[in-house]
């Protein structure tokens, strides 16, 4: 299992200043008045892990995460979101596993889509996922529970609830890799 241990944001929703979180080991809580940007927080962390759905970050168009200004404060155009994973134990897929810690970038401008970066090296949207997705911490996984998503869990599709117990056992990635390969 994959352990974050940094998460860091700039122009992303309400974080337009950059913002600096430590993630220490064991549980962390996340407190604050409504709308002080809590959701947007664990919505960075979805974000950066590769989600594609505009709709799951609760906006209409992807760039829609970029911060939109404010009375006071003008629009930007470009967010990015870092998230820091500590692979002391080498768990990342073996694409990645050479390094104590990973850092993972995405970065969007308006207009111009997404580019992600680990450890500074531009990779394909695609091996960010599968990186989240082997280590069971998916952008849609279990390991992410969202509001309303208990209710969704149990409204499932047996179709729909047995791919999130497989993302939970942490053979999503798996699927999708076999896919790929009958695409071809
Ligand atoms: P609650 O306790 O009600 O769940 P919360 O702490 O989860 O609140 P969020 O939903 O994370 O709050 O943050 C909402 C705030 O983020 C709103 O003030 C909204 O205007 C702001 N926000 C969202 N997207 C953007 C954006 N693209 N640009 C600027 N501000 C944004
Ligand atoms: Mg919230």
């Amino acid at each position: 299992m994959i352990r974050f241990s940094r998460l860091r944001l700039s122009g992303f929703k309400s974080f337009v200043d950059p913002t600096d979180l430590l993630i220490e080991p064991g549980m962390t809580g996340v407190v604050g008045p409504n709308g002080c940007g809590k959701s947007n927080l664990v919505e960075a962390l979805r974000w950066v892990m590769g989600e594609t759905s505009a709709k799951q970050m609760r906006g209409g168009e992807m760039d829609d995460v970029i911060f939109g200004g404010t009375a006071t404060r003008p629009s930007r155009n470009i967010a990015e979101v870092t998230v820091s994973l500590d692979n002391r134990d080498r768990s990342a897929p073996a694409l990645f596993n050479t390094v104590d810690e990973l850092e993972i970038t995405r970065r969007i401008e308006r207009g111009k889509g997404s580019v992600y970066r680990v450890n500074g090296k531009e990779t394909r949207a695609k091996d960010v996922m599968l990186l989240f997705a082997d280590a069971a911490t998916g952008a849609r996984s279990t390991a992410m529970v969202s509001q309303g998503r208990v209710g969704a869990l149990i409204n499932a599709k047996p179709s729909q609830r047995r791919s999130l117990l497989e993302e939970a056992a942490g053979i999503g990635g798996l699927h999708t890799r076999r896919h790929e390969a009958e695409l071809r």
